[in-house]
């Protein structure tokens, strides 16, 4: 768990607006639900999944409840739809911290944001379509461009169950060649094995039965419409049989946008699929769903590698320098702030040069300068911080606000 400070925490900010702008747009509507849940509703969902087994703060509280911190949004998003039955289609976005006890290392960490999207209550595949089109439009228009789309679909549950039984059955005829740590995948959740990065497994992996082969004709029709109205958009994406996700709730479409410049562990900007079954499991009426979620943290890690989205230091418009005691700084920075200017001001009654060098170090456009004989004569100062000083004018204290509007106008 890390501290962010700026200019950090800024342009985490600003990527959550970017965010909010585009999705905003869409329809999509910002909810926020509690940080921790009845660890229930987590176990309900991913039962099988490290998230859920291993990942989890899971702890008792002082009335004896078993709670978990969230370490995804979605079970949260289903359990608010079962409790509060919002009319649908039910279009939400979400930002926000999120809690895994893992291994920390670049791009993993055990408290990481994600920004996300979920949709209930429709199965129609062009809300796939409008989903993944949102989740690529907003890494393009961060600037990344080293992304590449990941597509699959995992059938439906049926499907998907025989295609589990027939990768056991597959894994476990080739249990020898398998590496250790597969072999304790494979007892655990088959698909996942599909998952393994370990050299050793990759050929069996490689060999293994794809998902493809178990498909029925509404699972086909779906994928397909959803391939053509990414390629109607020109959304570039490869499909990936073997893509299956690290939670086990997925049907049908699943997906990832997978950065080009972190390691191949950690490499996944973010994902996501439909759940079509999530929102009956935790006890609410039959309601297909699907979302994804992006990881800011890793996000901005890839944002750096690839030069974009840089971090901006915040603007200030003016910085006041009072040295008839701090009364008239305390008065202009409030009639600068009300007239919408951003405006700040040395503290403690420094020297002029002291607050002449505190002016300059925060990169504000302007100087407002209050000495005793501005203070007797009714006047300001105005200095331009960012070229010639000598350009400064003496202004009427009553025109203040609106000279140094003019002054930054004419500078813009
Ligand atoms: P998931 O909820 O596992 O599908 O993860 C969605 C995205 O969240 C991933 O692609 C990552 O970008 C991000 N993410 C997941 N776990 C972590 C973590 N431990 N640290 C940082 N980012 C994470």
């Amino acid at each position: 768990m890390r501290d962010i400070l700026a200019p950090e925490a800024d342009r985490w900010r600003r990527l959550v607006s970017t965010f909010a702008g585009l999705v905003e747009g869409a329809a999509y509507q910002f909810v926020m639900t509690p940080l921790m849940e009845d660890a229930e509703v987590f176990a309900r969902v991913g039962e099988a999944t490290d998230v859920v087994q291993k990942e989890m703060y899971r702890f008792t509280d002082n009335g004896g409840r078993d709670l978990a911190l969230r370490p995804e949004f979605t079970a949260s998003v289903c359990r608010a739809f079962v409790e509060q039955r919002p009319p649908t289609p039910w279009k939400v976005w979400m930002a926000g911290s999120n809690f895994r006890y893992e291994r920390p290392q670049r791009g993993r960490f055990r408290q990481f944001d994600q920004v996300d999207i979920e949709v209930l209550g429709s199965d129609d595949p062009y809300v796939d379509v409008e989903v993944i089109a949102l989740g690529w439009r907003f890494l393009r228009v961060l600037g990344l461009r080293r992304v590449e789309l990941l597509l699959n679909s995992l059938g439906e549950v049926a499907e998907r169950a025989h295609y589990v039984d027939a990768l056991s059955e597959y894994f476990g005829a080739h249990a020898d060649t398998l590496s250790e740590a597969s072999r304790q995948t494979l007892a655990r959740n088959p698909l996942r094995v599909l998952d393994s990065k370990r050299p050793g497994d990759a050929e069996l992996i490689a060999a293994a039965p794809t998902i493809a082969e178990f498909y029925g004709p509404r699972s086909a029709a779906h994928f397909d419409t959803v391939r053509a109205g990414l390629d109607q958009l020109a959304i570039p994406y490869r499909v990936a049989p073997g893509l299956v996700r690290g939670l086990d709730y997925y049907v049908r479409t699943a997906f990832e946008f997978a950065g080009g410049t972190l390691d191949s562990a950690q490499n996944a900007l973010g994902g996501g699929g439909r759940y079509d079954g999530l929102v009956e499991s935790l006890g609410g009426p039959p309601t297909p769903g699907i979302g994804f979620a992006l990881g800011v943290d890793r996000i901005l890690i890839a944002c750096d590698d690839e030069g974009v989205f840089a971090p901006t230091e915040p603007e200030l418009d003016a910085y006041v320098i009072d040295t008839t005691g701090g009364a008239e700084a305390l008065a202009i920075t409030e009639e600068l702030r009300q007239a919408g200017l951003r405006a700040g001001r040395v503290f403690d009654g420094r020297s002029m040069k002291a607050q002449m060098k505190s002016a300059d170090r925060s990169g504000a456009a302007f100087a407002v300068i209050v000495g005793t004989s501005e203070l007797d004569a009714g006047q300001a100062v105005i200095r331009p911080l960012r070229r010639d000083e000598r350009s400064q004018s003496v202004v009427a204290r009553l025109d203040l606000v609106s000279s140094l509007t003019t002054a930054i106008e004419s500078e813009s």
